[in-house]
């Protein structure tokens, strides 16, 4: 008699979890329940959220510098500011639309990073990244769109120490693939630094220099950058990262 007890358990169990398992595919996850915009509780949400007020809204270049700055003080102290990543601030950031107040052309370089080193939180950079910091076609309709579309007040192009795009464009060599396009048009900066007469690592970080100044150049033969910067309403600055110290270097 005891055979058919341990059957009866055995299966009873293995009913119960195949039955868990059935539960846990026809029971939504709570995530998935919370990020559903058709749900009436995520729908209710959403109309209670705050609405953004258009005095947050930063319209002033050197307002928007010093923001970044003041960021990256935080930054470099160890102190940066808890930030919202709420779904209330999600959402209103969805409802009310993006108002960044800055434009980054960052290089790729992991170390490099806009929204720690500035200390900033969701909505508040709109970021274009590409190794080397450089402005092609492509990296200008992003910073054009920015400036035309969501008017923000600052564009900075930032490079950084020890960069190994840079690097790379001062080895020559023959590059894979498409970085090639990428050294290219670092190219020109590591010629002018070497006309200067730099050598070793100085020639790097000249080359840096450089190729910050010429990223900004590209920005400004855009009219519909160059036409905002005319009329005060945008600033394009240089900027250089340097890597262990965590701070800034205003360049251009
Ligand atoms: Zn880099």
């Amino acid at each position: 008699m005891r055979k058919p007890i341990c059957y009866l358990v055995a299966t009873l169990l293995s009913l119960a979890v195949v039955l868990s398992g059935c539960v846990s595919q026809m029971t939504p996850k709570t995530d998935k329940q919370t990020l559903d915009p058709n749900n009436s509780a995520v729908q209710e949400a959403m109309a209670q959220t705050t609405v953004y007020k258009r005095a947050e809204v930063i319209s002033s270049p050197d307002e928007a510098k010093q923001l970044l700055m003041d960021g990256n003080e935080r930054f470099t102290a160890s102190k940066p500011l808890s930030k919202d990543l709420s779904f209330t601030k999600r959402s209103d950031l969805l409802k009310n639309g993006q108002h960044p107040f800055a434009v980054i052309v960052s290089c790729s370089d992991s170390r490099v990073s806009p929204e720690l080193l500035f200390d900033q939180a969701l909505g508040d950079l709109f970021v274009v990244r590409v190794a080397g910091n450089v402005v092609t076609p492509v990296e200008l309709g992003s910073v054009e769109y920015a400036v035309d579309h969501l008017k923000v007040p600052l564009v900075v192009v930032l490079g950084h120490e020890g960069c190994g795009a840079v690097t790379a464009a001062v080895e020559g060599g023959e590059p894979h693939g498409s970085i090639g396009a990428i050294i290219g048009k670092i190219k020109p900066a590591v010629d002018d630094a070497r006309a200067m007469g730099t050598t070793g690592k100085e020639l790097i970080e000249a080359s840096t220099d450089l190729n910050i100044q010429n990223a900004l150049k590209d920005l400004l033969k855009s009219p519909i950058i160059k036409e905002r910067v005319n009329a005060k309403e945008v600033e394009v600055l240089g900027i250089k990262y340097d890597l262990d110290k965590g701070t800034l270097e205003v360049t251009h």
